[in-house]
């Protein structure tokens, strides 16, 4: 029966206290009188008996109502919120172990009908359309999970990077100068000066390795770029590391442990999570390759794709490379030339820098290297690139402060999460993402 309001106080007072989540109850339950709470899912009705789906943040549970309780409940719209209470007994359902013998029913909060989209994904929608109704859309297990992976994946890299003495900091979102230079730099008014939104922590994160030696930083960051591609967003967040003392070396051996540990304890401790993206085989690895830039150019070549030296590769050539190289590897090695001027080259062969991408086939994930910690010389390398130094002079005097060597790099957050749930589209790993068309929800 549907409560009226002294009763529902008395049940929502109840279920507060008491409240059972559909994943807890088993066969050791039976008999027992419990209450849930969840959105219907799902109502069957067969006239003289109905069975409802009521789904919380662990799972399903059915249930079983007859009588007044079944004519209540066809008043009440799929994916309203409701207060089940009842027996719970053994069942003939083939997916749950027990059913709830319902007693009590409340409604708590009314959806409407019909809603934008289905969040059971049995009518499909558009992810344009699902991203227009992105909280409604988080009631889909799949959806979810992504998030609550996500979740998982940021607690994941934050104990790693702990356990390698790594300090977490928080630098400035708004900033004076254009860290990198480059023109991809959303711009706004900051009283009454020009401000940017910070594309990278990239001048802060160096310079906080003279203090605190080894730095990260997850943020988001915002690029003015005009994509329109499935890898590239206006917003996205990047763990970004800077170790003083390490060289792009090390900095590779930390990815590679990092990117290794977390997909083992993914299938260790979130493998039901896991089995719903179904890429299980192709992404766990045990070591990842280091393949030079020269050797890519090569690689290309006997496939047909004539790359010059000192140019990029291009999404063409890294769709081809990435059928070589199918899982994460890394592209060392580049060109000076085509690296930012914080990139240190090789002595002897200044041609090529201490870089490395690393990549999961097509997909860039995470661009790092050693930097130039000599000021003098860095402050050529500006020149070299057309920056003028005296925009830099707040980051240019940390330089003369017993600068350490220092190597680091940036992994992009929603790239690394796309491939653990096998996501071809950065938008559906991202809440609301942000691009060239879409500033809200
Ligand atoms: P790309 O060549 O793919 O545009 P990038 O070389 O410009 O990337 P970096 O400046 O090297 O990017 O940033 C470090 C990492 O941050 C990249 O490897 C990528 O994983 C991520 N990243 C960069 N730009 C974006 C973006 N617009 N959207 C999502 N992730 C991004
Ligand atoms: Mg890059």
């Amino acid at each position: 029966m549907l409560l009226r309001s002294q009763e529902s106080n008395r049940l929502q007072h109840e279920y507060s206290m008491n409240r059972r989540f559909a994943s807890s109850i088993d066969k050791n339950h039976i008999g027992q009188n419990l209450t849930f709470i969840g959105w219907l899912e799902d109502f069957r009705d067969m006239g003289k008996i109905g069975f409802i789906s009521v789904r919380d943040m662990t799972g399903n549970f059915q249930g079983v109502l007859t009588g007044e309780l079944l004519s209540g409940l066809r008043e009440i719209p799929r994916q309203s919120v409701i207060v089940v209470n009842g027996t719970i007994q053994d069942t003939r359902a083939e997916n749950f172990q027990v059913e709830v013998r319902v007693e009590k029913v409340e409604l708590l909060s009314r959806a409407i009908n019909p809603l934008p989209i289905d969040p059971t994904g049995r009518v499909k929608s558009s992810l344009d359309n699902r991203l227009d109704s992105r909280a409604l859309d988080l009631r889909n297990f799949k959806i979810s999970n992504i998030f609550r992976t996500r979740s998982y994946v940021l607690h994941l890299i934050r104990k790693f990077l702990y356990s390698k003495m790594f300090v977490e900091v928080n630098t400035p979102k708004i900033i004076g100068t254009a860290t990198e230079g480059g023109a991809d730099l959303f711009g706004f008014e900051y009283f009454s000066k020009k401000a940017f939104l910070a594309q990278s922590p990239q001048l802060y994160k160096e310079q906080l390795t003279l203090g605190l030696e080894r730095v990260f930083e997850i943020s988001s960051y915002f690029r003015a770029e005009p994509s329109h591609t499935v890898r590239h967003l206006s917003e996205f967040v990047s763990v970004d590391l800077e170790a003083a003392f390490l060289q792009y070396g090390d900095i590779m051996d930390i990815v590679q442990d990092l990117i290794i540990s977390t997909i083992n304890d993914l299938y260790v401790h979130y493998d039901k999570q896991m089995a719903y993206f179904e890429n299980k085989q192709d992404i766990m690895v045990d070591k990842i390759p280091r393949i030079t830039y020269e050797k890519c150019l090569e690689d290309l070549k006997s496939l047909g794709e004539k790359i010059e030296f000192g140019d990029d590769l291009s999404d063409p050539a890294l769709k081809k490379l990435g059928e070589i190289y199918s899982k994460f590897y890394f592209i060392i090695d580049w060109p000076t030339k085509l690296k930012p001027f914080y990139i240190l080259e090789h002595d002897k062969k200044s041609e090529f820098s201490r870089s490395f991408d690393l990549q999961y086939g097509y997909l860039e994930i995470v661009s790092g290297g050693t930097r130039e910690h000599d000021s003098e010389r860095l402050k050529n390398k500006l020149l070299e690139k057309g920056l003028n130094p005296k925009s830099f002079s707040d980051h240019l005097q940390t330089f003369e402060w017993g600068m350490p060597p220092h190597s680091g790099c940036g992994l992009g957050f929603d790239r690394f999460i796309m491939i653990l749930t096998n996501s071809t589209n950065i938008r559906e790993v991202v809440l609301y993402p942000r691009d060239t068309e879409r500033l809200s929800p």
